[in-house]
């Protein structure tokens, strides 16, 4: 597996809300996607689209239901078409089976098209440690690739860098002249790419949907690298996650249409490729091998959990992170792994365990934008709730995410608003030690008599960090109720 990072979120993302370029580029993709998506919800009617949307839930939740059952259909159809199905149950089993692969079929040169799994399972370091040359084609990937990084997002996988770091990449890596011209970046990615794709033995895919009914593997892509990687080498592997089954082709239909909608507003990819089997006798091209790998790799602990069952429905569109406040300001790198965003706060905790990723659930304002946008209606917030609560109760202190002088501070807080005496006495106190500022220590430092500019204690003064808490009022809303003019707000605000 690649290096998890999720335990440092709090340092990741407080550097990158102070990276303006970041910003920047995350403004102008992930804004664009969100207002392209809007515009194909309102030419198919926001009822056809909800329709849509409960369609394809139902088919996810009917197919998790049953994933043994679909499962047990997609091995029997993958065998019938000469194909091989291999399920993994973690990271090192699916790296294995590849790793044989490559040995037995003596490959020398992989291309692979856009992949998270293969993310997430850290096959490319496997692959060069066995002698393989590996070229990511998606132009994203390769991108990041170059560059030595990960992806920050679902479909945009270097939408953190501007076209000036991508033409500086270039220079520096291919050693071609400074160009920053997009068409022509395109086109020395697309003539390095090409006799790759010509000299590859092996094909790695991922998959956006695999066909129970059939035994195929569908992926959408807008570049044709996809179908290059699975048609032209001799052996091609698909790996992806166990819950990306489907039953029917039909069902299939309802997804081709929502993907790429909520991904980037597109009304149907450029390409969709399906792949059933390897190629047969009278076929004009394709590998003579055929292996699809199912990869668990903790995808089981999330459908053994009835609250975040619900994830293992995700299409990874993306849609949920190109509307989410948090991700609009920190991108995906922060999440410090291979999942970003509101999904990627659910998902990563499940996958690489609650104790190394205790502080994403909290990566998240829940304000509900994410299950809106969402076009399997995921509800994400309530799963993150259930994380914190897991995190907040847990007996094992290694999950729990709160510090002990946190929770104590939680515990006041609800002794405090349980009682209305003690209440008072406590805005009282606090009242005096506000009109006291400066001359008590630990009192309330406060802007221009409105806001509090730093809270006393540390625990206190690292809320008001970046937050506005605002001065208590001279008088409480009980006081004012008291005297009878709550309901006027223009004399409350005179008070
Ligand atoms: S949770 Fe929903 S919106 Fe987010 S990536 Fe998955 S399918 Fe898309």
């Amino acid at each position: 597996m690649p290096e998890i990072k999720t335990s440092d979120f709090s340092a990741a993302s407080t550097k990158a809300i102070a990276d303006p370029k970041l910003r920047r580029a995350l403004d102008r993709v992930a804004s664009g996607f969100h207002v392209a998506r809007l515009q194909r919800i309102e030419e198919a009617t926001p009822q056809v689209w909800d329709g849509w949307k409960t369609q394809a839930r139902e088919i996810k939740a009917h197919t998790i239901e049953h994933l043994d059952y679909y499962l047990d259909l997609l091995y029997k159809n993958v065998t019938a078409a000469g194909g091989q199905l291999h399920f993994a149950n973690d990271a090192k089993q699916a790296n294995d089976i590849v790793s044989h692969i490559v040995r037995t079929r003596n490959i020398k040169i992989a291309t692979k098209s856009k992949s998270m799994v293969s993310e997430e399972l850290g096959l490319n370091p496997v692959l060069e440690s066995l002698g393989v040359e590996v070229w990511e084609t998606d132009l994203g990937e390769y991108i990041i690739q170059l560059a030595e990084e990960t992806p920050s997002h679902l479909v945009a996988p270097a939408l953190h860098k501007s076209k000036e770091d991508v033409a500086e990449l270039f220079t520096e890596k291919l050693g071609i002249p400074y160009d920053e011209d997009i068409y022509h970046m395109a086109a020395t990615a697309r003539t390095v790419l090409r006799d790759k794709f010509m000299q590859a033995d092996l094909g790695i895919s991922g998959a956006n949907f695999v066909v129970a009914e059939t035994g195929t593997l569908v992926i959408i892509t807008n570049e044709g690298n996809g179908r290059l990687c699975t048609s032209a080498p001799r052996v091609h592997i698909g790996i992806t996650g166990m819950e990306k089954v489907i039953p029917s082709m039909q069902d299939l239909s309802i997804f081709l249409r929502l993907l790429p909608q909520s991904a980037t507003g597109q009304r149907i990819t450029s390409y969709v490729s399906m792949t059933t089997g390897p190629r047969r006798s009278d076929d004009e091209d394709g590998p003579e091998e055929f292996h699809l790998i199912l990869v668990d790799n903790g995808r089981s602990r999330m459908l053994a959990d009835p609250a975040l069952r619900e994830a293992l429905y995700c299409i990874r569109c993306g849609a949920c992170l190109n509307i989410c406040p948090v991700y609009a300001r920190i991108g995906g790198h922060a999440y410090g792994w291979v999942y970003p965003g509101p999904i990627g706060a659910v998902v990563s905790p499940m996958l690489v365990g609650l104790p190394q990723a205790k502080e994403l659930p909290q990566a998240s304002s829940l304000c509900g934008a994410c299950r809106e946008v969402c076009p399997v209606n995921i509800d994400i917030p309530r799963m993150l709730l259930d994380l914190r609560k897991k995190t907040a109760e847990s007996p094992d202190r290694a999950q729990r995410s709160a510090p002990k002088s946190e929770r104590m501070m939680a515990r006041l807080y609800a002794k405090l608003m349980s009682s209305p005496r003690l209440l008072h006495w406590a805005v009282r106190s606090g009242r005096t030690l506000q009109r006291l500022e400066h001359l008590v220590p630990f009192s309330p430092v406060t802007k221009g008599g409105k806001w509090i500019k730093k809270a006393p204690l540390p625990l206190l003064s690292r809320w008001t960090r970046s937050r506005d808490l605002p001065v208590l009022p001279n008088k409480t809303f009980h006081e004012l109720w008291d005297q009878g003019i709550a309901d006027r707000p223009s004399d409350a605000r005179d008070v």
